[in-house]
């Protein structure tokens, strides 16, 4: 009989491992004990499982991996933005920031490896897409960001907003969610969990009925022309059938889904698109995220001014919308929204 490989134990809800720990002859409730080591005790071996016997311990040694990332390096930014580079087990690269904003610690997931969505002003969309990451590659990224934390510092909000686009690997960023929100488990409240998408339309009510998380949209223009030209993805799901699925997810009594818009100089910031934005929003629950654009290198866009910046924000405070400006942290790290490139030359 050929070797049976072993199991990333991280893909495993807890259902799915009680399933497992009967199939190799172990007692269903052993599979409490396995996700609490793992996930509420950190253990980095199954040695340290004293509450399991010997020999079941030897043969989660054999059968599974404990871990499906290796961290290869961390960088500080001035902010004390932390940006993590992982390498996963085929050798690809990918990266997750912790954005420390007390009390919150933010941990940014990615949820594949590049992006096929290809908008004009991200960098992640100039690789492509390489594959999607799994659900243990998901879960992994917030144990080895926990562990590197240590017991003082606790992620308490986690955001799908690093590479790639979560709606595309629908699959695995629901089971990771499943996962991440078990109550036996790290324990996340839904509500502390944000997914952004540019607008996969038939994955948004999927989402909305597999997992009541928060919901961001990457906007970035009102009109479809623009939008198309900026976001290829605008040309399959135009803006009504974006809005249209915006207002039918499930968002809960007073939640409201987050709308980004990038302020690119002369291309979307002129106060008439602002006017535009209020229109097209005027039937859904939302609040908006203002962010300046990231410059990075070889990109066509650039950064309003100051003035533009606030005049565009004027417009929609004075038509009663909520709206922040959101400055992306870390850029001096290469951190910054839209500038995760693990693995390619600009990394
Ligand atoms: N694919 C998803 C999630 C990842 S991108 C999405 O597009 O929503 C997370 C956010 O960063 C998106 O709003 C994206 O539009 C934004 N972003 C990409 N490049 C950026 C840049 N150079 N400057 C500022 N924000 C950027
Ligand atoms: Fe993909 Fe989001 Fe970047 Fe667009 S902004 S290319 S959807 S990661």
């Amino acid at each position: 009989m050929g070797r049976v490989e072993p199991i990333f134990i991280q893909n495993y809800t807890l259902t799915d491992l009680e399933l497992w720990v009967e199939a190799i002859g172990e007692r269903r409730f052993r599979a409490r004990q396995v996700f609490r080591n793992i996930y509420g005790r950190h253990i980095n071996d199954w040695g340290e499982c004293s509450d399991l016997s010997k020999m079941f311990r030897l043969q989660l040694e054999h059968g599974t991996h404990l871990h499906a990332l290796t961290l290869q390096e961390v960088r500080e930014a001035a902010d004390a933005t932390r940006k993590y580079l992982f390498e996963l087990s085929d050798g690809l690269r990918i990266e997750s920031v912790l954005i420390p904003d007390p009390p919150r610690q933010t941990l940014c997931l990615s949820s594949q490896v590049g992006c096929a969505l290809g908008c004009r002003f991200c960098l992640t969309g100039t690789m492509g897409l390489k594959r999607n990451l799994t659900a243990a590659e998901i879960v992994d990224q917030v144990c080895r960001v926990q562990e590197d934390l240590g017991a003082g510092r606790r992620i308490t909000n986690l955001v799908f907003m690093g590479m790639g686009e979560p709606l595309a690997n629908l699959d695995a960023v629901v089971r990771a969610i499943h996962i991440l929100t078990d109550p036996l488990g790290l324990a996340f409240s839904h509500r502390r969990i944000t997914l952004s998408t540019a607008g996969l339309v038939p994955q948004m009510s999927r989402l909305g009925s597999a997992t009541p998380v928060n919901l961001a949209v990457s906007l970035h223009a009102a009109e479809d022309a623009l939008r198309s030209e900026l976001m290829p993805v605008n040309r399959t799901y135009p803006l009504e059938q974006l809005i249209r699925a915006c207002r039918e997810y499930p968002t809960p009594p007073r939640k409201r889904i987050t709308f980004e818009y990038i302020l690119l100089d002369g291309i979307n910031d002129h106060p008439r698109q602002a006017r535009e934005l209020v229109k097209l929003l005027h039937s859904v629950r939302s609040k908006v995220n203002l962010i300046p654009f990231n410059p990075h290198e070889g990109s066509v866009f650039g950064r309003p001014s100051e003035r533009a910046i606030l005049a565009f924000q004027e417009v929609l405070h004075k038509a009663q919308m909520t709206v922040i400006i959101r400055e992306s942290r870390g850029a001096d790290i290469g951190a910054a929204c839209g500038q995760l490139v693990a693995g390619s030359a600009c990394a």
